[in-house]
């Protein structure tokens, strides 16, 4: 620990690693609970990663709840109208209600700014990393993006909010990560506004035989590319732009202009699940915790709902850990998220299969009920919304 850090740097109530979704809206809710709050982003800040951008009633909902309904809209979020899905050269299209476009760097920065508005204190472009756990804390050393020497501090209780490929658990007993076999991965680029085909309010995916990719209008007209590949169709169409071309054509889709010149971004294999979901003084949300392949986008509405579940444990973690919270936590998230997840499992695990996809097809554009009943569910506010605690401003 360098020696110019003063006490009340060096000793907090929560820090929180990483500033996506599930971290900044944890930070955020604690902060304004009055706990002490350090909110750690290896990231230079605001920073562009692989995501569809597409918020759905879920997301929304949760922000709502805590009084952050007009966040997505004062950033400009695109309505989103309508679902237009390509298979074998067919289209079909299906109305969506709730959602919204907002690119990341927008949306994940409005939410530290309101974090840090709420007193949370942010450090971003360093990284962090668990140490031991003591009687009354845990150790978390942070290291700067210069790569000097690392820094030491202490919190009574860790949020692991750190997305899907991290280090800040190594060495910690128990913890690692499972990966599904044949675990498809993702890719996404940013394209200069052009074909017109791909038109605002719409989610665009093109389903293929190895992959699918999503397609969106942000705020400033950018179209956002999102994809799922197998590894095969990576390695044989030399990299995420030929495998995007190859599944868009498969589809039925444009090939957008730009696609072999963008600056694309992988990421690990998508579906996964910690082995660890919480231990002595930590707990671990977000994709950090499990991941599934993304067809459904409802990713950061399971960050989110996992961020203000966390807050009841977090509050009486910081008076006293006890064995039971870890468990408490477990629960908690496969009460809220695990059930989502397993419906998003299902729909990917099927449209992997050509059959079983266009059957599926077949009958959402023959039965018009069907695919308009699963919008809703994805949309539907998560069943157990967070309880509006009582402010106990417990800071010590
Ligand atoms: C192809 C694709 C499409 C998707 N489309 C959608 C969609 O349309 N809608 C949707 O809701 N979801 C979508 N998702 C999912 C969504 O992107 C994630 O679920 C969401 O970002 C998870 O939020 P998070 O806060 O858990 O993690 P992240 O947003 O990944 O944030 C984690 C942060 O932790 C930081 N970090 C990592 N290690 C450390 C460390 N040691 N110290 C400090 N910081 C660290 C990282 O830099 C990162 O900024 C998609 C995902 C993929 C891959």
């Amino acid at each position: 620990m360098g020696s110019s850090t003063s006490t009340s740097n060096r000793h907090w109530d929560v820090v929180v690693v990483g500033a996506g979704p599930a971290g900044s809206l944890a930070a955020l809710d604690l902060a304004r609970r009055g706990l002490r709050v350090l909110l750690v982003e290896k990231r230079r800040w605001p920073r562009w990663k692989v995501c569809g951008c597409c918020l759905n009633g879920q997301a929304r909902a949760v922000l709502a709840s805590l009084g952050l309904a007009e966040l997505i809209d004062s950033q400009g979020g695109v309505p989103l109208e309508r679902l237009r899905v390509g298979l074998g050269g067919r289209q079909a299209s299906f109305p969506l209600p709730d959602g919204r476009a907002l690119s990341r760097e927008r949306f994940d920065q409005a939410l530290v700014q309101a974090a840090i508005a709420a007193g949370a204190t942010f450090r971003p472009h360093t990284s962090a990393r668990l140490g031991p756990a003591g009687p009354l804390w845990r150790t978390v050393t942070l290291r700067d993006g210069s790569g000097r020497a690392g820094e030491d501090v202490r919190a009574a209780v860790v949020l692991v909010a750190a997305g899907l490929a991290h280090r800040c658990l190594d060495g910690v007993p128990g913890s690692g990560v499972r990966i599904q076999p044949r675990s498809r991965v993702g890719a996404g680029c940013l394209l200069a506004a052009g074909e017109a085909t791909y038109t605002p309010g719409c989610i665009h995916m093109a389903v293929g035989r190895q992959g699918y990719v999503g397609l969106v209008r942000l705020e400033d007209g950018r179209l956002d590319l999102a994809a799922a590949f197998d590894r095969p169709l990576l390695a044989r169409a030399g990299g995420p732009a030929g495998a995007a071309a190859v599944v868009l054509e498969q589809a039925g889709f444009p090939v957008p202009a730009g696609l072999a010149a963008a600056a694309w971004q992988c990421t690990p294999a998508l579906t996964r699940r910690a082995t660890a979901l919480a231990g002595e003084r930590f707990l671990v949300l977000g994709d950090a915790a499990g991941y599934v392949e993304p067809f459904t986008g409802e990713g950061m509405g399971w960050a989110l709902t996992a961020a203000v579940a966390a807050t009841p444990l977090v509050l009486e973690g910081v008076q006293g850990w006890r064995l039971a919270l870890e468990r408490q936590w477990v629960r908690s998230l496969g009460r809220r998220i695990g059930r989502r997840q397993r419906h998003c499992r299902t729909v990917a695990a099927l449209l992997r299969h050509p059959l079983a996809a266009r059957a599926l097809f077949e009958l959402a554009t023959r039965v018009p009920p069907l695919p308009r009943r699963l919008i809703h569910q994805l949309n539907h506010p998560p069943t157990v919304l967070p309880v509006p605690l009582p402010v106990p401003l417990p800071c010590r």
